[in-house]
């Protein structure tokens, strides 16, 4: 028999038993054997029954002298009563009582002497202990297993009883090798009684040796996970990177052009992240720093630090609307450094329509359809070359805004570029078919200004045009999915019917970009129909049939007599490769759209993924598994506990901005009972009479939760009338987004003066003049959230006031809110949250990585946690391949047995 052994082989083990053994999850020797006990009673020696009620639970042993059954309406009662053994006069009684359990009447009876755990309490003259844990003492061979020892006590499963069990693993541990059951250590991890650890971890022989064992087991088991860990970030740096050599000349020139200076911290988190990007391995870097700490500008200083040496960055965020500030903040800063940048977002469930790009061309799998697109977020600019009319005298207002996804604005005018799959070169007759297909559909879906079609790839500048009015005669237009979709189904067919091929002639992708002026419409129009000459395709005296624009008379016949002449394209020049990534975004800004394969990058150098605590480690992966690996930097806001950080993010170098921008206003968090909102009010009104901005966050606490449509709005009907005459607006989840964005939009340039909302805002959303922040029935949330909630504010020069309401009167509620009244500081908040509510809920739901500990406790043994990945690291630097003789035994640790391994933390 061996570890691996199942308890179905074990034919000593009644079948019932592996029923239950099942139910717990235990199917073979070692998972029975690591079934540890919950707790332990020393049932050596009893204590005498107390006088009085107790607070902790006590073990104790007597001999029942009295039963009864009661009923009382519906509800049964059954009282056992006890007396110590050794009773004397002073002594007391002590009533067992259970409430409605059938099965204990038929177990208990007088004259059996019993072990009971439970608190003592004062019922009237009584003495009585509710549903005690209780173990009857027979004096059969076993006796030894159960009492006159340390016993443990095992967490209890459904028809399989304490003893049942405990005899069940005693047996087993005479069996087996137990040695061979545990994990090596090396010796700075060994000390004090080690040996035999698994069976005196079951039966220590005192507290002593029960604490020493417990700690060599914790220790083993940290130490393996530390050593998959140290073994997965090994591996990552062992990964082919990409070396990030610059001057940083575009990051100096962002930073000068700061309205601030950087602090000390960023100063110092941006060296070290400048450090790891010039490396070749790739780099692997936590960034922590509390809300408000200024993650995002070191972030972007370490974009242009990855596309100055040209490669592409990425910025990814888990909402929609923050990545839309991201996007509106990096345009708003790097627009002037000429940066290319894009967005791309997913579109939310409720959009029916598809995004206008990159919307899957078929999606007859069944599969769940990706749509995603490019957003312009500010309005488009009209404007007309020489030659073409612009369609006046139909207005914006005829469009219905809620019909057309936000960023394909009515009239606005697209640069798009798609590109041959594989770079698969396009024949002379393969290109005449793609530029009449495009000249197909011109006057009739799109007014065309120019278009090029190149060896590889076509660039292309349109206006969509009305495909039709609905119902109410608003204007759809003819979406950028749809016209692409077209001519890119309509031209792979005929290119592979002409070239007999089957092989995709197309990306998926494509590229947008809305033309936001005329001087932008102009510089685009120019280069797409040079793009040939410039790219070096043709010579300067040579003519290229495969570009067209409204001044170049369409002649059908030169164009006919141009595609016969042709041969097959040529290959492209570098030159051309050097100005095909001029339309290639620099910076691509997205949230989990970006993960979904259809999003190429061309040339992945950095990804940064703020708000980490919100992704799972799966989506961090996706993202970063490609060849050669970018570098990566992971943004938190959640400061989590140490012992946390080096178990979930333990592959990655952390920085940490300890620091908060000088000239903040101060926070001011006050508890207020629900009965006193008035208070609240009354002050709000104040503030936005003073001219700042409110956030009052309603307790529809998970987004997924479905939102009654009527109690948001009776909600916000309730808001409008108490803050009246200032103007509030509504934002939940299920709002749509282009809507969604407005409302943010609004909001942020100060129209709407309240926003009342879901928890849709808790993470990363940076609106200074907002100072005021209402939480209704805060009890609710955890603390770290309603410290992410209330980092929305305080982030201008103003001081500002968060108001926690509860109508929850527990006491308990009440310190645990009260702790944000005495503190802000992020790190405290996290660490009095783990304590109430464990790791689990402090991460997010998202954060799938903790492995799962049978022993070991985070919080209780973080200093074991310490020791453990100290080991571990020395091992793996002193000896990266566990090839010393005696480092042998090391290596199962890091192989790990299926479905153990967490190198998916990475
Ligand atoms: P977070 O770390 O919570 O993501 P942000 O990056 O959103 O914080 O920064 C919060 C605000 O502080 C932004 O408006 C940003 O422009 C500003 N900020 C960042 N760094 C500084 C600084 N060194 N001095 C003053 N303001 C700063
Ligand atoms: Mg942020």
């Amino acid at each position: 028999m061996d570890l691996d052994t199942t308890l179905e082989e074990l034919s000593w083990i009644p079948r019932p038993r592996i029923l239950a053994l099942r139910r717990l999850g235990i199917a073979c020797v070692r998972d029975l054997l690591t079934h540890y006990p919950r707790r332990y009673e020393n049932r050596v020696e009893f204590p005498s029954f107390p006088r009085d009620q107790t607070v902790d639970p006590l073990c104790l042993c007597g001999d029942v002298v009295k039963t009864r059954l009661m009923r009382f309406g519906g509800r049964k009662i059954f009282e056992a009563v006890l007396e110590e053994s050794s009773a004397h006069a002073l002594s007391q009684p002590l009533t067992c009582r259970w409430f409605n359990l059938h099965y204990i009447q038929k177990v208990i009876a007088t004259g059996q002497r019993l072990i009971i755990f439970g608190r003592v309490k004062r019922k009237g003259l009584r003495l009585v202990v509710d549903h005690p844990e209780c173990e009857v003492i027979e004096d059969d061979e076993e006796i030894l297993i159960h009492f006159r020892r340390i016993t443990p006590i095992y967490p209890a499963t459904e028809g399989l009883s304490q003893r049942g069990l405990r005899g069940l693993i005693f047996r087993l541990l005479e069996q087996v090798d137990v040695a061979s059951a545990e994990v090596p250590l090396p010796d700075s991890l060994r000390n004090g009684d080690d040996e035999d650890a698994l069976r005196k971890i079951h039966f220590p022989e005192s507290d002593e040796q029960l604490r020493e064992v417990r700690a060599h087991l914790v220790l083993g088991e940290f130490f393996r996970m530390q050593m998959q860990i140290a073994a997965a970030r090994a591996e990552n740096s062992a990964r082919v990177g990409c070396r990030h050599q610059t001057r940083g000349l575009l990051s100096a020139k962002f930073i000068a052009a700061l309205p601030f200076g950087l602090t000390r911290a960023q100063q110092r988190v941006l060296n070290e992240i400048k450090h790891d990007l010039r490396l070749a391995s790739p780099m692997n870097r936590l960034l922590q720093g509390d809300v408000g700490s200024g993650k995002t500008v070191v972030a972007i200083a370490a974009m242009l630090l990855a596309v100055e040496s040209g490669s592409q960055a990425t910025l990814m965020a888990p909402t929609q609307i923050l990545a839309e500030q991201h996007y509106a903040v990096l345009r708003n800063w790097l627009d002037p450094l000429g940066i290319r940048i894009a967005l791309r977002t997913g579109a939310r469930q409720e959009d029916n329509a598809p995004l206008p790009l990159f919307a899957r061309a078929n999606s007859d799998s069944g599969s769940a359809r990706v749509s995603l697109g490019s957003a312009g977020c500010q309005p488009a600019v009209s404007g007309s070359l020489p030659g073409t009319t612009s369609l006046s005298g139909i207005t914006e207002t005829s469009c219905h805004r809620r019909r057309l996804p936000y960023f394909e604005r009515p009239w606005a005018k697209y640069a798009i570029t798609f590109a041959t799959r594989n770079r698969r070169q396009l024949s002379a007759k393969a290109r005449d078919i793609v530029l009449e297909a495009i000249l197909r559909w011109k006057d009739r879906r799109y007014e065309l200004y120019a278009t090029c079609v190149m060896p590889d790839h076509v660039h292309f500048l349109i206006e969509p045009m009305v495909e039709r009015n609905d119902e109410a005669g608003n204007s759809i237009f003819f979406s950028l999915s749809k016209i692409l979709h077209s001519i890119k189904s309509f031209t792979a067919n005929q290119i592979n019917k002409v070239e007999r091929s089957t092989a995709p002639v197309w990306e998926n992708e494509s590229f947008d970009r809305m033309i936001r002026s005329e001087s932008d419409l102009q510089e685009k129009f120019e280069y797409i129909t040079r793009n040939p000459w410039e790219a070096g395709v043709v010579t300067d005296k040579e003519d290229y049939t495969w570009v067209w624009y409204p001044e170049a008379e369409f002649d059908k016949d030169r164009f006919a007599a141009g595609c016969r002449e042709r041969q097959a394209g040529s290959l492209p020049s570098p030159a051309e490769a050097h100005t095909d990534r001029d339309t290639t975004p620099q910076i691509i800004v997205g949230t989990h759209a970006l993960l979904y394969e259809n999003v190429t990058f061309s040339n992945l150098g950095l990804a940064v993924i703020d708000e980490q605590h919100k992704f799972g480690v799966a989506q961090r992966a996706k993202l970063t598994a490609r060849e050669p690996a970018p570098d990566v930097l992971v943004m938190t806001a959640t400061p989590i506990p140490r012992t946390l950080t080096m178990t979930i993010y333990g592959d990655l170098e952390v920085s940490t901005i300890d620091e908060i921008p000088r000239g903040r206003g101060e926070i001011i968090t006050h508890l207020l009972p629900a009965e006193k909102l008035g208070e609240a009010i009354t002050f709000l009104r104040q503030e936005l009479n003073a001219g700042r901005q409110a956030y009052i966050i309603y307790p529809l606490i998970d987004e997924s939760e479905k939102l009654d449509a009527k109690a948001a709005a009776k909600e916000f009907e309730q808001w409008q009338g108490r803050l009246r005459p200032f103007r509030c607006e509504l934002l939940h989840g299920r709002v749509v987004s282009p809507d969604k964005q407005a409302i943010v939009q609004r909001f942020r340039a100060g129209e709407t003066h309240a926003l009342i909302s879901t928890t849709v805002i808790e993470v990363g959303v940076d609106i200074p003049n907002a100072a005021v922040m209402l939480i209704e029935n805060a009890e609710r949330f955890g603390l770290s959230q309603l410290h992410q909630l209330r980092g929305r504010i305080g982030r201008g020069v103003h001081t500002s006031h968060c108001w926690l309401v509860s109508s929850d009167k527990n006491p308990e509620t009440m310190t645990k809110l009260a702790l944000l009244e005495k503190t802000t500081n992020g790190f405290e908040i996290a660490e009095a949250d783990w304590e109430l509510r464990g790791p689990g809920d402090l991460l997010g739901t998202a954060q799938s990585g903790l492995p799962e500990l049978k022993l070991g406790d985070l919080r209780r043994d973080a200093a074991l946690m310490r020791k453990a990945r100290q080991a571990a690291l020395e091992l793996l630097e002193n000896d990266p391949g566990l090839d010393r003789p005696e480092n042998q035994r090391f290596r199962d640790l890091i192989v790990e047995r299926q479905g153990q391994t967490f190198s998916h933390v990475s």
